[in-house]
């Protein structure tokens, strides 16, 4: 216990660490597909917002529905994420790789799974989307699985309760995530010429 204990706190200084010597911006665009309750999305964009700051990065949610007109970031500076119905099998959500070094990277979050994941874990269903919306979101910045925190493959009531206090990243995914969002600054330059 005591070991993990240490290993949690070595994390929690590697990303304060990043944090203080410096901030990224990314914006981030939900287009919702299945019309999520206003207040569970706010919630759920809200903790998004905070988690990322958590992780020295500053990131700006806007919510676009269902047929009505979307102005998109310039290029580059953003990340897609579509919250869709339902797809196969029990995934929460599904991050398009081949996209990752494209003008706009997408990712989707899986409405009812998501719903289920709260029910489970008796957390607000805001809880659990932005839980998956933010793993997806650093799917899309180059991050993998992991053992533990954020980019576990699977939550658990204890995961979504600790998560939702720090993504819990190792420093390599920190160097990662970096690493991502320099690629994100680079489409967003050459756009700009
Ligand atoms: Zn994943």
């Amino acid at each position: 216990m005591r070991r993990q204990i240490w290993i949690v706190a070595a994390i929690w200084i590697s990303a304060a660490a990043v944090c203080a010597a410096q901030r990224e911006r990314l914006e981030i665009v939900i287009l919702d597909q299945v019309e999520v309750e206003s207040a569970q999305m706010a919630y759920a964009m809200d903790l998004g917002r905070r988690l990322f700051d958590i992780l020295g990065v500053e990131t700006v949610w806007t919510v676009c529905h269902r047929g009505q007109p979307c102005p998109m970031p310039p290029p580059g500076a953003y990340l897609r994420l579509v919250v869709v119905p339902w797809t196969k099998g029990s995934a929460l959500g599904f991050a398009s790789t081949d996209s990752m070094t494209s003008n706009s990277p997408q990712a989707y979050a899986f409405y009812l799974p998501v719903t289920r994941l709260a029910k489970r874990t008796e957390q607000p269903l805001g809880t659990a989307l932005a839980c998956v919306m933010v793993h997806e979101a650093l799917h899309l910045l180059g991050l993998e699985h992991a053992s533990f925190g954020i980019m576990r493959e699977k939550f658990d009531t204890q995961d979504l309760a600790n998560v939702t206090r720090n993504p819990l990243l190792s420093a390599t995914q920190i160097a990662q995530l970096r690493h991502g969002l320099g690629r994100r600054k680079a489409v967003r330059l050459t756009a700009e010429r």
